[in-house]
């Protein structure tokens, strides 16, 4: 059954809801504020404490293996025959980094997606309370969030695994043979200039940190004396030698150069893929415990007010826009709305609710989405370009058209398809 338009037009204004109301003007019942006040909570709770502590404690990590790695310097000169020792040091290091990235990375999904999870829970809680006949519970949401997040990845055909793709893309950034090579030319170089142990893992370490504040800030805030230590060795003065070696002798230039782009990899990758993890999850979470919700009847694409900014009409104003199921103008069934196609997306839903005689009932059956076409898809970007509050829009080329077209009918047919493999699964 469509949802009346002006309704759809209330959840996007207001950014979180609809309520069923008979005519216009009506006030928000309590129950409808109550339950979308929860699951707002819930999401601050997400952007405000859990994404920052993500990011805290992969710089954590981060300072903690400089650290490790600078005191786990031998003494007198840098030898030849022992050179290897600290090229062996440096690859225990980072492999150990990378496998707590991982986990950081791990935990900070679960967390969030329990966030979200709960944020239902408790709004069903305060509405629905322990009425007869209504009995639902969110405790299996989140570890099943990350399987779907899995799922539907495979199914997106990204990567493999959820952990394992976190490995992976870890793996291949932090530990791969250029980081390496990078800096064992440099250690190659130390031996030859015959410097000394610590100033070399000193400086190796400082490469590494690239002078990056937040990360500064972590090393005494978390390791005290010894984060201090070694932040006071990378200090400004560190950084105008480093420079001023850079000029008098290329290949120092060169080295120098490369590490810091390999040091930029690592850390910054490293928080990237963190925070589209645990944003991702979050997402998810919220998508399937709309499902599991008897209050929520569908889900609305509420853009993200960055998209108009930035002036890059994308997927996500086609999401937005389109009516994939006959429900409305960016409506979709919760059981079968798609995943984010960017990354680092911040587009959220916004739930239409159920009234309350309807707590008890089955919900719809989700449809399978149309395929829209290139004029469709068309007339959704120029509208956005229009809307941009950027003067440098991106042009619609018909190359673009078909790249969009490709990404929100996959996606949108992917989302159904694992659904409806889910329910499969369920019935063999
Ligand atoms: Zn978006």
């Amino acid at each position: 059954m469509p949802i009346d338009p002006r309704l759809i037009e209330l959840v996007k204004g207001s950014g979180n809801f609809y309520f069923p109301v008979e005519r216009d003007g009506a006030s928000v019942p309590l129950w409808a504020s109550r339950y979308t006040n929860s699951v707002l909570r819930s999401r601050a709770l997400w952007q405000q404490r859990l994404s920052p502590r993500v990011v805290q404690l992969l710089h954590r990590a981060f300072s903690e293996m400089l650290v490790g790695f600078y005191e786990s310097a031998g003494a007198g000169k840098l030898t030849a025959d022992r050179a290897d020792d600290l090229a062996r040091s440096l690859r225990a290091h980072l492999a150990r980094l990378e496998i707590q990235l991982a986990t950081i990375t791990g935990d900070g999904a679960l967390a969030a997606a329990g966030i979200a999870a709960n944020g239902h829970a408790q709004g069903v809680r305060q509405t629905v309370g322990v009425q007869a006949g209504i009995e639902t519970s969110f405790t299996q949401v989140p570890a099943q969030a990350l399987d779907l997040m899995q799922i539907r990845r495979f199914a997106e055909s990204e990567a493999v695994g959820h952990s394992q793709f976190i490995r992976t893309l870890y793996n291949r950034r932090v530990n791969s043979a250029e980081n390496f090579k990078v800096f064992d030319d440099l250690i190659r170089q130390f031996v030859i200039e015959g410097r000394s142990w610590t100033d070399s893992t000193r400086d190796i370490a400082g490469l590494l940190a690239k002078g990056d504040s937040a990360l500064m800030q972590e090393m005494v805030s978390h390791l005290g004396a010894r984060g201090g230590k070694l932040r006071n060795e990378i200090s400004q003065s560190f950084w105008a030698d480093l420079n001023e070696l850079a000029k008098q002798d290329e290949f120092y230039a060169k080295v120098i150069g490369d590490t810091k782009l390999r040091a930029q990899t690592i850390l910054y990758d490293g928080r990237r893929i963190a925070i589209s993890e645990v944003n991702i999850a979050h997402f998810e979470a919220d998508r399937l415990a709309a499902e599991t919700s008897p209050v929520v009847q569908a889900v609305t694409w509420n853009l993200s007010g960055r998209h108009a900014s930035i002036g890059i009409a994308c997927e996500c104003d086609v999401l937005a826009n389109a009516d994939y199921h006959g429900l409305g103008t960016g409506v979709y069934y919760a059981e079968n709305c798609p995943s984010r196609p960017h990354p680092f997306c911040g587009c959220t839903l916004g739930y239409v609710l159920r009234a309350p005689a309807d707590w008890n009932k089955a919900k719809d059956t989700p449809r399978r989405p149309i395929q829209l076409s290139e004029s469709t898809i068309e007339d959704f970007l120029n509208q956005a370009n229009e809307k941009a509050r950027s003067d440098k829009t991106l042009s619609i080329t018909p190359k673009r058209i078909d790249r969009v077209l490709e990404n929100v009918n996959g996606l949108t047919r992917k989302a159904h398809s694992v659904w409806a493999g889910r329910l499969e699964e369920v019935a063999a």
